[in-house]
């Protein structure tokens, strides 16, 4: 198998949707309920993804970054998942202000994104509709995918690993 050079992923999103919970998920395949929820960390992984070994770097954000720590964690990143909770409709209506920002950090760079809303567990809870997230993934032009970190393959789009492996799929088309 060939090895691909290191990507750089950054999770963004509100602090409370999940970020470290999908981060853990894809690292271990197991859900966490609960760890000091406003730390930032970075992680190291390989996956192989399409015939392909890839080495990832992931930062799990705290979600509560003032601008100039989100910016150096935007330069920072090759690629962005931006998560928020299908039960709470402010976190997703942060994510336009994130990509907003990203645009301005990255530009004139086409910037690799992946939208995705956790949670989808709590349907009875829901405040956010699929089909809203799908017109905001067009809108950016980019993947989207709603899934849980604490249960499999619920929801659109294949589970947590299919999105953080479609990231890098993105990153590598660039
Ligand atoms: P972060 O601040 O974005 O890193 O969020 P955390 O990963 O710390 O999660 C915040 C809370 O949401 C914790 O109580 C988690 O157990 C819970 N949580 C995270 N993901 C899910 C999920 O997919 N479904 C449900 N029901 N709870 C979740
Ligand atoms: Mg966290």
């Amino acid at each position: 198998m060939a090895m691909s050079p290191e990507v750089k992923l950054a999770v963004f999103g509100r602090a409370g949707v999940g970020k470290s919970a999908l981060v853990v998920r894809f690292l271990t395949k197991r859900f966490i309920w609960e760890y000091d929820p406003p730390l930032e960390s970075t992680y190291r992984h390989q996956a192989s993804i399409d015939e392909e070994t890839v080495s990832m770097e992931i930062l799990d954000t705290a979600g509560q970054e003032d601008v100039l720590q989100k910016e150096g964690h935007m330069r920072w990143g090759d690629g962005f998942i931006l998560v928020y909770d299908i039960t709470d409709r402010g976190s997703f209506e942060d994510v336009a202000p994130l990509k907003g920002l990203l645009d301005e950090v990255k530009r004139p760079k086409h910037v690799p994104l992946v939208l995705l809303g956790n949670k989808a567990d709590l349907e009875h809870a829901r405040q956010v509709a699929t089909e809203e997230g799908e017109r905001l993934a067009a809108d950016m032009a980019c993947a989207f995918y709603e899934c849980s970190a604490c249960a499999d393959q619920v929801g659109t789009g294949g589970g947590v690993a299919e999105a953080f492996h479609e990231l890098c799929r993105e990153i590598r088309r660039r």
